[in-house]
């Protein structure tokens, strides 16, 4: 089960790994219970603010796996940047094998992966 904490840790090693040209930054996790105990159907939403501090949109996680949690933060933050003003147009993430075209998150055998054609290219939760 992912804190607040976890998820907005999360999150911002994600923008800082696709959008880092978007000053973005997630400054807000609301936690959605859909039972009155934690457990795998919960998600965070996170509230992601511009470089001028204005909302530029939420992203859901699943809060119940890490995997899964990694997974859908980068999938969501990926359309986010996708129709943003600060990253239109750009491949988010920009394929590590091919170049002209954006890379699919996908859990393969517990790790959430970025994928490309069925070939895992690296893993979604930047290792530094
Ligand atoms: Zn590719």
């Amino acid at each position: 089960m992912l804190s607040a904490d976890d998820a907005l840790a999360l999150v911002n090693a994600l923008i800082r790994d696709l959008g880092g040209a978007s000053g973005w930054v997630a400054a807000n996790a609301v936690h959605q219970g859909l039972h009155p105990a934690p457990g795998a159907g919960d998600t965070f939403l996170i509230e992601i603010r511009d470089a001028q501090g204005r909302t530029a949109g939420w992203v859901s996680i699943a809060a119940g796996d890490a995997a899964l949690a990694a997974e859908s933060a980068a999938a969501n933050l990926q359309d986010l940047l996708a129709e943003s003003a600060e990253m239109w147009g750009e491949p988010v993430p920009r394929c590590d094998l091919h170049g002209q075209h954006p890379m699919t998150a996908e859990v393969v055998d517990g790790t959430a992966m970025w994928r490309c054609g069925g070939v895992s290219v690296r893993p979604v939760v930047p290792i530094d």
